[in-house]
């Protein structure tokens, strides 16, 4: 047993800030709107940090986390979950159909499902592991053509489709466009569930997470608030 030095415990006491900052900002927001403390779930996003910066994390008591890329959270998780087999493990990014296997083995949560084929990978991937991970529909509600996510128009379709497949709708998920007030379409996607009577709504990351719990965030995705900057 060495001794801890400097550099890693003042990354570790610095991680350890960020997460109980970012708790506090959750729970002040969710008590502005007269929402319970612990009522939305504070998913870390850990794509392009190493174990080493994701460890305090999990040393402070996180437990879900999320990645963008089904190879680099193959090259990740399974040893870190040897030693926390508890930790919730979810997908954020677009998932290619030929990755819904691996996804499938390695996830606990989908928030991408956003197509018709990607649904039928999916199904099949959880049957074949005998397991059903709760999925969150992506809608693009701007009609970004860079980003994933059904349209609102394809959202119904898409939510029977999952519904004959059998997968757990967990509810909505969106990424609002970059350079605008976010408000507004994380209210849209909010009305857009109660319509279709889902509760859950993935929405919120680091530069507006307080306003997205406001309006009824159940999970936001915080990644360089907790982290620092990307280097990747
Ligand atoms: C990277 C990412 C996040 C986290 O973004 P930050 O701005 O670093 O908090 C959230 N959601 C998705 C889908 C992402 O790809």
């Amino acid at each position: 047993m060495t001794m801890p030095d400097a550099a890693n415990a003042s990354a570790d006491t610095r991680a350890a800030h960020h997460l109980a900052a970012v708790h506090a900002r959750i729970d002040a927001a969710a008590r502005d709107a007269g929402r319970t403390a612990g009522s939305v779930t504070l998913i870390a996003i850990s794509k392009t940090q190493a174990a080493q910066a994701i460890q305090p994390l999990l040393d402070a008591g996180q437990r879900h986390f999320g990645e963008n890329r089904v190879q680099e959270a193959a090259a990740k998780w399974p040893a870190l979950r040897e030693h926390h087999p508890d930790l919730c493990l979810h997908m954020v990014g677009q998932l290619q159909s030929n990755k819904a296997g691996d996804a499938v083995a390695l996830f606990d949560v989908i928030h991408s499902l956003d197509r018709p084929s990607l649904l039928t990978a999916l199904a099949r991937a959880m049957d074949a592991h005998n397991r059903r991970l709760p999925c969150f529909v992506q809608v693009n509600l701007a009609k970004e053509t860079q980003k994933g996510g059904c349209s609102p128009a394809q959202l119904p379709a898409l939510l029977d489709a999952a519904r004959r497949s059998d997968i757990p709708i967990a509810g909505l998920m969106t990424v609002p466009p970059a350079e605008c007030e976010p408000a507004p379409w994380f209210a849209l996607l909010a009305k857009i569930a109660d319509d279709h009577g889902l509760t859950g709504l993935s929405m919120g990351m680091s530069g507006d997470f307080p306003t997205a719990v406001r309006i009824g965030a159940t999970h936001v995705r915080v990644g360089t608030a907790l982290f620092g900057a990307r280097v990747a």
